[in-house]
């Protein structure tokens, strides 16, 4: 997975994103104040639009120029909580590059690799259960994102092939997203509605799988 793979990742993110506002604002007008679609179809733009102006030459890169982007410019919660998964990536990222010294130059271009991919996801989703202090089952987009790191860390172990395994951390993400229709909101907006937040899917939680979709469909 090189450089080019993560920004079109973002491209397809962007693209999935887009096409999905206004599910994505309705899911929020449920149960938050109905800006997610537009919050992230935003940021995504932007990102796309720095990623495009100077393109980042390695995929570490790719990752913290994304994840500062949607920091600056995203308003709602979902803005640094999104951030802050790429911007770990990247920076967890760069590190095993240094380690291996690959890191600088031409070598930035040097392809990640599942393992290293699904290590740097991990620290991801870590970044934001830390930030936004939430766990599995609290309603939010750790529950897509964390059964996405589970699938992605399954598929490294068992030798499962890139295609397959985006294919699987897709899936996992998805079905994390449907699960969060009966759990009661612990964190964000939606916990203001205590039980009646019960019976809606995440708004959260569905854009990290459309987000997993388009890493399988660029990289799988
Ligand atoms: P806001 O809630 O500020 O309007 P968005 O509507 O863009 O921001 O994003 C809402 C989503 O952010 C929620 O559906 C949820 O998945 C996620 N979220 C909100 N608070 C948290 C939190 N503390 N931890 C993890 N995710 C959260
Ligand atoms: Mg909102």
């Amino acid at each position: 997975m090189d450089a080019d793979v993560f920004v079109a990742w973002f491209e397809e993110a962007a693209r999935l994103v887009h096409q999905d506002r206004d599910r994505l604002t309705r899911l929020d007008a449920e149960i938050g104040d109905a800006d997610h679609g537009t919050n992230l179809d935003r940021g995504l733009t932007e990102v796309c639009k720095a990623l495009t102006g100077a393109p980042p030459a390695s995929p570490a890169q790719v990752l913290s120029t994304a994840g500062t982007t949607l920091i600056r410019k995203v308003g709602g919660a979902s803005g640094p909580l999104y951030g802050s998964v790429f911007r770990q990536m990247g920076k967890q990222m760069s590190k095993a590059a240094e380690t291996q010294g690959t890191q600088g130059t031409q070598e930035a271009r040097v392809p990640v690799t599942l393992a290293a991919f699904a290590a740097a996801f991990e620290e991801g989703v870590v970044a934001v259960e830390r930030l936004g202090k939430a766990a599995l089952g609290d309603k939010t987009m750790v529950d897509a994102l964390a059964p996405a790191s589970r699938a992605l860390a399954l598929a490294v172990r068992d030798g499962v092939d890139v295609s397959e395994a985006l294919g699987q951390a897709a899936r996992a993400a998805a079905e994390g997203a449907k699960a969060t229709i009966p759990m009661q909101a612990r964190k964000g907006r939606a916990s203001y509605l205590g039980e009646r937040s019960v019976g809606h899917e995440d708004p959260g939680a569905a854009s990290a799988a459309l987000i997993m979709a388009a890493l399988a469909t660029v990289a799988g």
